[in-house]
């Protein structure tokens, strides 16, 4: 089964802004299922999509975030139910970091959506502390490590926005969120092909457009200027193009 990690990386170091390349894992969760990016991106199989949110006491996503990872969704998946979302709380797993088996282990536990008949679903955990890999310098915001299954590392999300010179709590969240989808969604060049190479190939499953949300970027001030001036970077031409082939819009 197909499954990726993928993580945008913080840095406390400037106003750097990381997104490192995407790691390839044989973990799976079993009761989801086989699934593909073009379940998501077209209508053959699935009409609706769910998004299952279990985030932690304190640790909700603004709902402006949310309204616009479903404003993206909607623009490019074929979903003629369309694309809902369920949000509920967990209690804190009192740690003071999470591992990758950690998240998967959390999923298996409050995940309640899994996809049937028509309803395809994905899951997205928002967490209380960062990733395990993190350290005083570079920090991690989250991660697509399953075929539809997202964590984002909502304490250090928060910690790196909402601040003076940081991106507002909204564009962070909703910029984070929607490069995982686009993971999960089979960019680039893991689930769904290229029309034309625009991988960049020193960072992993990555667009080579600077201007791309699908793009890897380490310690780049335009990155962050537009993150602060309240920009969401978008797919550029190149990452629709391969969606629209394979099923989306
Ligand atoms: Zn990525
Ligand atoms: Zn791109």
């Amino acid at each position: 089964m197909r499954t990726m990690i993928s993580m945008f990386i913080l840095t406390t170091l400037t106003i750097g802004l990381f997104i490192v390349g995407c790691k390839k894992d044989d973990s799976h969760t079993p009761s989801t299922g086989y699934i593909e990016p073009a379940d998501f991106l077209s209508d053959k199989k699935y009409k609706m999509l769910i998004v299952e949110i279990n985030y932690v006491q304190g640790y909700k996503p603004t709902q402006e975030a949310v309204n616009n990872m479903v404003t993206f969704l909607s623009a490019r998946l074929n979903k003629p139910k369309g694309v809902k979302v369920s949000i509920n709380s967990i209690a804190s797993p009192r740690k003071s970091s999470f591992s990758h088996s950690d998240v998967v282990h959390l999923e298996k536990i409050h995940r309640k959506h899994f996809p049937l008949g028509d309803i395809l679903t994905a899951h997205i955990l928002f967490l209380d502390a960062g990733y395990i890999q993190d350290t005083d310098n570079t920090k991690y915001l989250g991660m697509a490590y399953g075929a539809t299954s997202i964590a984002i590392f909502q304490k250090t999300v928060s910690d790196y926005s909402g601040g003076i010179s940081q991106p507002s709590n909204e564009v962070l969240e909703t910029t984070i969120i929607n490069h995982e989808f686009g993971h999960v969604l089979g960019l680039v060049n893991n689930g769904t092909s290229m029309q034309t190479n625009h991988q960049d190939n020193n960072h992993g499953h990555h667009c080579d457009n600077e201007e791309c949300l699908m793009y890897y970027a380490t310690e780049t001030t335009d990155i962050v200027g537009n993150l602060v001036g309240g920009n969401i970077p978008e797919l550029d031409q190149n990452c629709i193009n391969d969606l629209k082939n394979n099923g989306g819009k």
